[in-house]
């Protein structure tokens, strides 16, 4: 659910399209079954081109009078999914958000590429147990296997254009969509399988091992927001620089986990290989976020990282989403008083992020679920109950985001949870700027309203 805000990647560029050639309309439709929100929204690259709410019967239809043939997407919160759109076609979706994409189907002019498309993106998620499987394999045997994985996709695809069907940008996607995606399998082979091996070093590949990098195209803009191929250019940017750096700076395991100075290597690739701005601005977008979420470095490291950011990719178009989470970070370090956010609690009234601290406890955990991922509000509310009654001197408050306030009563209301310690807001974007809420399962420890760890987790810390 925080994928529009931290992964919000996804499709091509918009613009209207020249239109000339056909001028009838493109026409986008269909059904939700148990819709989690009132609207869709239709994307271009990061860019919402429309949005329609549902009507009385939870239907919803665009017409666009022009626009470029290539890869959307659509978004009902908290999903999104692609789709293709060529001028003048005609699609109809019908999905049922309980089983998003396994219950999506595509039907009308335009349904073949984009059924394709989600038929790949299902098979490629149920397979990727055996993929796992797999870096147990010696190097030949596992090329092999990924091979035959990449013939049988393309054969699909030339099954489904025998009569020519597809435009050129379908097949072409389609075939990213196969190509890239097993790609990946073979960036990440040398370390998964010396992990899976116990082996001390990588071992040696076949040779050829790496060939398909030579057909590699950085800067096709028609795949710039296709997932296997943003995909595989982070594994391939990851994978280069771990070996520039082993082989190039002292041959050591400590360099490379020098976070600050592996993730300079990576913005030193990414600047060297991609001339495709708006794929370029994504993978160092992807990449201070990954180091800044993700590594909780030192203060002075993530203040080294940002002025090397800044110098690398000063007119990044997502430069502002990252200098605020940057400030999020330095405002949430140890020692600082926690950010005073407004929150609403169960009768309705304001109450102040700082004043919910429990002072009577000797610490107070703020954790956060969602209304519309039930498991996990299931598992959290669970593992709270667990944590409550193991350390009686910590108070747990849980914070609510993105459900509505009805439908957030009666869940907490037919919860175990004291609906005492039960809050939430109406505004997520401010939240999550304040305390950066991700992953989900992140919590905040603070003593007497200062943080101890604004970077915890509910399922790791405690
Ligand atoms: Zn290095």
């Amino acid at each position: 659910m925080l994928k529009p805000f931290f992964y919000s990647l996804l499709i091509i560029l918009s613009a209207c399209g020249d239109g000339g050639k056909n001028s009838s309309a493109t026409y986008f439709a269909g059904e939700i079954v148990n819709p989690t929100d009132d609207y869709v929204v239709l994307f271009s690259g990061d860019v919402a081109i429309d949005s329609v709410k549902l009507d009385n019967q939870n239907r919803f239809s665009f017409v666009l009078d022009s626009i470029t043939e290539g890869l959307y997407h659509f978004n009902h919160n908290p999903e999104l999914q692609y789709v293709f759109l060529s001028q003048g076609d005609s699609l109809v979706i019908r999905l049922n958000t309980l089983y998003f994409d396994e219950s999506l189907i595509f039907s009308g002019k335009g349904e073949e590429i984009n059924n394709f498309l989600l038929d790949r993106f299902l098979q490629h998620e149920e397979e990727s147990p055996m993929i796992r499987a797999l870096y147990q394999l010696e190097g030949e045997a596992f090329e092999d296997k990924i091979d035959s994985l990449i013939n049988d996709g393309l054969t699909d695809l030339t099954d489904l254009n025998k009569e020519g069907i597809l435009s050129e940008k379908e097949e072409k996607i389609g075939r990213a969509s196969i190509v890239y995606h097993y790609d990946i399998f073979k960036e990440e082979y040398p370390f998964k399988h010396k992990r899976r091996t116990g082996h001390k070093a990588t071992s040696k590949l076949p040779d050829g091992f790496y060939d398909y990098r030579k057909s590699l195209n950085f800067n096709d803009k028609d795949l710039t927001y296709l997932r296997p191929y943003y995909n595989y250019m982070i594994n391939h940017v990851g994978n280069l620089s771990y070996m520039a750096c082993t082989n190039g700076c002292g041959n050591n395991d400590t360099i490379v986990r020098n976070q600050l100075h592996f993730n300079k290597h990576k913005l030193k690739f990414i600047d060297s290989l991609v001339q495709e701005k708006e794929l370029k601005d994504n993978l160092y977008r992807y990449v201070a976020i990954d180091y800044l979420v993700n590594v909780h470095d030192s203060q002075e490291n993530n203040k080294a990282f940002i002025d090397i950011f800044h110098n690398v990719s000063g007119n990044n178009r997502h430069m502002e989403e990252i200098n605020t989470l940057y400030e999020g970070i330095q405002n949430l370090q140890p020692q600082k008083m926690i950010p005073d956010v407004a929150l609403k609690n169960i009768s309705g009234q304001v109450v102040s992020l700082q004043d919910i601290a429990n002072d009577k406890k000797e610490k107070t955990v703020f954790y956060f679920w969602t209304g519309t991922d039930r498991r996990h509000f299931e598992n959290i509310s669970k593992r709270v109950a667990r944590l409550s009654s193991e350390n009686p001197k910590f108070a747990f408050i849980g914070i609510n985001v993105k459900t509505d306030e009805n439908n957030w009563k009666a869940l907490v209301q037919n919860s175990e949870l004291d609906i005492a310690q039960q809050f939430r807001s109406d505004d997520f974007d401010t939240l999550t700027k304040a305390l950066v809420v991700f992953p989900l399962n992140k919590c905040i420890i603070t003593k007497d309203n200062m943080i101890v760890d604004a970077f915890a987790n509910i399922y790791q810390t405690f």
